[in-house]
C-alpha cells in the first residue's frame, strides 16, 4: 500500500493515487482489515469524504489528505432494509444507519441491533470483522471483495 503523506495540503499527484492506494475502495478496506478507519478530508473546505475520494465533493478541489477516524460516533439517521446484499440476506431485516463519526465524518453501514432498539443520538462504535469469522454468505459478485473486513457499528 503507499504510504500517504498525511501532512500532504497540496493537489494530489498521480502518483498518490495506485490502485491499492486509500483512495480507492480496495485500499480503503485494505486499510480497515488492518484497522485503520481512513476518510479523506479537503483541506480547502474541510469535508470529509468516508471511503475516501481523490477529489472533494463539496468544492471540487483536489487538496484532500488521509486522515484516521475515530470508531465512535452517533446514529444520525437509519432505516431497515429487508433485501439486503445477498450475503447478508440470512440477517434481513437489516439495520442500516447513517452515523456521524465524533470527527464529523459520515460513514453508512449496518447496525447490530434491531431496528426497534435504534433510535436518532445513539452512540455506537465501529467493529470491524474478519469475514470468515462472521455468520455470512461469502458468495460476493466480485471476487476481490471476499477479503474485505465486514464493518459493522454496535451499540455502546
Ligand atoms: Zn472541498
Amino acid at each position: 500500500m503507499t504510504d500517504t503523506d498525511s501532512t500532504t495540503t497540496g493537489p494530489l499527484a498521480p502518483d498518490d493515487i495506485t490502485a491499492d492506494s486509500p483512495f480507492t475502495l480496495p485500499g480503503f478496506f485494505d486499510a480497515l482489515a488492518e484497522g485503520r478507519l481512513v476518510a479523506a478530508r479537503c483541506t480547502e473546505c474541510d469535508e470529509h469524504m468516508l471511503p475516501p475520494r481523490p477529489a472533494c465533493y463539496g468544492c471540487g478541489s483536489r487538496a484532500v489528505t488521509i486522515e484516521e477516524q475515530p470508531r465512535t460516533g452517533e446514529v444520525i439517521s437509519y432505516t431497515s432494509v429487508n433485501r439486503p446484499p445477498s450475503a447478508f440476506d440470512h440477517l434481513a431485516p437489516i439495520t442500516v444507519a447513517v452515523v456521524e463519526l465524533d470527527s464529523s465524518a459520515r460513514l453508512t453501514g449496518r447496525v447490530d441491533a434491531s431496528l426497534e432498539d435504534v433510535t436518532i443520538g445513539d452512540r455506537v462504535e465501529l467493529q470491524v470483522r474478519d469475514p470468515e469469522s462472521v455468520d455470512i454468505d461469502l458468495d460476493f459478485d466480485l471476487s476481490y471483495e471476499e477479503d474485505w473486513p465486514i464493518h459493522v457499528f454496535e451499540l455502546v
